[in-house]
Parts: C-alpha cells; sequence; structure tokens
C-alpha cells in the first residue's frame, strides 16, 4: 500500500465532466488500495476572473482581502470533487488549507508554508476517505487566509506529500510530463523521461511555469519523488530526482526555459565609486522590488551604466524610483524597456563540457538576433534579447543542441 499525493491543475478540473474523470482516476487508485490525497487548483480561468473582479473595484485592492477572494475558487473544487467521489461510491472529505493546518507566515499573495499537521489527514486515510485539499492556500497563526501565489497548489502537494512522508507526489496537468521546452513554442520539443531537481529548478526559476518554483525548491529539499503527468492520457511521465550518477551520459543542455514577465532599466552616466551600485540597486531592493540580471559596465571617461530586469509589474515603480535615484547622483539619462524576453539553456551537463555559450551565441548570431545582456551559473546560460525574437531563439537554440532528437 502506497501513500499517494496528486495534484490536479485548473484545465484538469476545468469542467464538471472533466472533475468526474478525475474522480474516477482517484476511485480507479483508491479501489487499487491505495492512501491517497489530492490538491486541487481552482477550475481553469477562476483565479483571473477573481483578480478581474477585484481591479474593477480598486487598482490595488488590501492584500487580505483579495487573499479571502482568490481562495475561493479551491474551495469550490474541493467540494465538487469529493461529491463525484462520493458519486463514485468512494468516501471523501474536502478541506480548506487553513482546516487542515497549512500554517504560512503572514505575507498575504505569496506566503511561505512553515507547518503543516498531518494528524487529521492521516485519521481520515485511515479511515479509508480519500482526503482532497484546497491547493494554493493556507492560514496564518492569526487564522487570515493567505495564499501561495500563482501556481501555488504544485506547493500544495509536495508540501503535503513531505509532511505526510508520502511515496510520492503526482502532479496531473494538461501536458504528459517535463519536455524540453514549452511544446506549445517548439512543436518538436520532447518529453523527458527523468529530469533532476537542480536543473528543474533553474527551468522553473527562469520561467518555465510548468511547476511552481517553490514546489521544486521543497521537493529538493525534503526529497520527496516528484512526478509530472498528464490527467488526460496514461504514461510514465517525468520523474524528477536526485542526479543519477549509474545513468548514461547526459546530455549537455536539456532544457529551455524563457520568461516574457521581464522588464529592463538602464541608469547612465553615474560616476565610477565605490557605493554607487548599492545606491541604485539597494534602492530598488528596499522598495521590495526584486532585481534579475544585473550588468554594469565602465566607460572610458570612467562614467558607469547599470543595467538590471525586473517583473514588468513592477517597471514604473522602479522607473519612478531610478529617476529620483539619477537626479542625485547627477546621471545623464534612465532608458526603460518592457519588449524584452530572457532565454536560458539549462542542463548539468554544462558543468563538465566547455565550449556550450559558443554554440548558443553562435546560433542566435546566425538567425541575427542581438544579445542585450547575459548572466550564467554551473548549469544555465542566459540571454535578454528583443521580444519579437522570443520564438526564434527557442527553436534555434533547441535545434542547435540537438533536443528534438532522441536521447543517446
Ligand atoms: P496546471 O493548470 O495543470 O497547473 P500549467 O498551465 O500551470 O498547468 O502548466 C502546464 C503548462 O506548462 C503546459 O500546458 C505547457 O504549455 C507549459 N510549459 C512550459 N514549459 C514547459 C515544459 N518545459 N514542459 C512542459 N510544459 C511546459
Ligand atoms: N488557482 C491558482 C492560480 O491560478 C493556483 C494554481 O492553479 O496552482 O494561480
Ligand atoms: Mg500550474
Amino acid at each position: 500500500m502506497s501513500l499517494i499525493v496528486q495534484k490536479y491543475g485548473g484545465t484538469s478540473v476545468g469542467t464538471v465532466d472533466r472533475i468526474k474523470a478525475v474522480a474516477k482516476k482517484v476511485a480507479a487508485g483508491h479501489r487499487a488500495g491505495d492512501k491517497i490525497v489530492v490538491a486541487v487548483s481552482a477550475m481553469s480561468g477562476e483565479t483571473n476572473r477573481l483578480i478581474g473582479l477585484a481591479s474593477e473595484i480598486q487598482e490595488q485592492p488590501n492584500l487580505r482581502e483579495m487573499d479571502v477572494l482568490v481562495s475561493t475558487g479551491e474551495q469550490v473544487t474541493i467540494a465538487l470533487l469529493c461529491m463525484a467521489l462520493q458519486d463514485a461510491g468512494v468516501e471523501a472529505r474536502s478541506y480548506t488549507g487553513g482546516q487542515v493546518r497549512i500554517l504560512t507566515d503572514n505575507a498575504h499573495g505569496k506566503a511561505r508554508i512553515q507547518e503543516i499537521d498531518g494528524h487529521r489527514i492521516h485519521d481520515d486515510l485511515d479511515a479509508g476517505r480519500v482526503v482532497v485539499v484546497a491547493g494554493f492556500q493556507g492560514a496564518d497563526e492569526a487564522g487570515n487566509i493567505t495564499t501561495l501565489g500563482r501556481g501555488g497548489s504544485d506547493t500544495t502537494a509536495v508540501a503535503l506529500a513531505a509532511a505526510l512522508n508520502a511515496d510520492e507526489c503526482q502532479i496531473y496537468t494538461d501536458v504528459d510530463g517535463v519536455y524540453t521546452t514549452d511544446p506549445r513554442v517548439v512543436a518538436e520539443a520532447r518529453r523527458l523521461d527523468k529530469i533532476t531537481f537542480e536543473e528543474m529548478l533553474e527551468m522553473a526559476s527562469q520561467g518555465s511555469k510548468i511547476l511552481q518554483i517553490r514546489s521544486v525548491e521543497f521537493a529538493g529539499k525534503y526529497n520527496v519523488p516528484l512526478r509530472v503527468m498528464s490527467s488526460f492520457e496514461e504514461g510514465p511521465g517525468t520523474l524528477i530526482s536526485l542526479e543519477d550518477d549509474d545513468q548514461m551520459e547526459k546530455p549537455v543542455v536539456s532544457g529551455i526555459a524563457f520568461n516574457r514577465d521581464e522588464a529592463k532599466l538602464t541608469i547612465r552616466g553615474i560616476p565610477d565609486q565605490p557605493g554607487v551600485a548599492y545606491k541604485v540597486l539597494g534602492a530598488v531592493s528596499a522598495a521590495n522590488i526584486e532585481i534579475d540580471v544585473i550588468v554594469q559596465n565602465v566607460a572610458k571617461d570612467n562614467s558607469a551604466t547599470i543595467t538590471f530586469t525586473v517583473h514588468r509589474n513592477d517597471l514604473k515603480r522602479a522607473s519612478d524610483l531610478l529617476e529620483q535615484i539619477a537626479s542625485d547622483l547627477g546621471a545623464i539619462e534612465v532608458d526603460t524597456d518592457d519588449r524584452i524576453v530572457k532565454v536560458s539553456i539549462v542542463g548539468v551537463g554544462m558543468r563538465s563540457h566547455a565550449g556550450v555559450a559558443a554554440t548558443m551565441f553562435e546560433s542566435l548570431a546566425a538567425e541575427g538576433i542581438n544579445i542585450q545582456l547575459i548572466t550564467t551559473s554551473e548549469i544555465k546560460i542566459t540571454v535578454v534579447i528583443e521580444e519579437r525574437y522570443l520564438e526564434l531563439a527557442v527553436r534555434a537554440l533547441h535545434s542547435a543542441f540537438g533536443l528534438e532528437q532522441s536521447e543517446a
């Protein structure tokens, strides 16, 4: 008998018929003898609809009330799924995040899970019930409803699996696994049988939205075997696990991620002296704006230029702030650009191979794509390019690294 946590995303529970199909799948596992805990998302489009309602009232609604609002989406699906399970003859109980004591901090809209009390869930499982938990939400110490950030149901599922010591956490979605890149952009993308936590973490943090970053962090930290699979068809999916040295040699590049959510800011003509980077970037961070890629250049005349990227939603705030800093520092100008994208190649094989960057730059050059910024880590190379070249760049890189071919 295994204890399995299954997570079903928005499309997988997008209609009543889909919810009935999920109930059938869960019931089959239950009848086969597994203990099953299910985490569900809101029906697809529902979270966006709720956010839309709020924005009709206020441009920046109170974050506590926002969480009360958007957490309702998941409350609908837990109840409907339990009804469908009961209709299929399976005993099932639904719980909101707060009810099963998914304790979080109080950072509304991006709360972090601190603790889960698994007692209630274990009692239900021992009594032969399927337990259905609302994804994406928890409650803080004072009992306020919190949410975990967009895509947060993945994190609920992994955190439940860690807390319950589950044998596997299965993420059911609308693709049959993790691909070499988003199959909606490159039709030739190939499903990976396996990927390491480390690679998956880079893919997720570089923009691949198949799994929420925090869910991968959690899975790596608690070594939860994680599998991404389709809720629409049978198949092995993709297993995300620790690096396996016995494996055949890994490809140098495992996947390509991209991110359309960032914007670039440049401040030119600032003095090249100690403390200037702190004055510029420290002030942006202090305003709670997350900074991603940073590049600094110094010209012959000893004036410096700093370029960095932020989330597009933060561009206006960041640029207002930068204008102010520019006037304090006597800078020449501030420039902003929200028509940029970040494209990254990711692979643990990069550690032991030279020439990967050269291949990347050569293939972008051959397409006439200008690279604006470059940043690297041990297992990733990221470039910032003009947005209109995104698909061309991803396709060119996918083919340059032979990702569409079958595994060697
Ligand atoms: P869910 O609603 O089930 O959480 P998501 O929309 O969050 O589903 O994630 C699934 C989507 O992720 C797929 O439809 C696919 O377009 C996208 N995606 C992005 N990168 C990848 C990748 N490397 N492999 C597979 N899917 C990817
Ligand atoms: N419903 C939430 C969202 O759309 C959480 C999730 O689906 O994982 O972001
Ligand atoms: Mg998702």
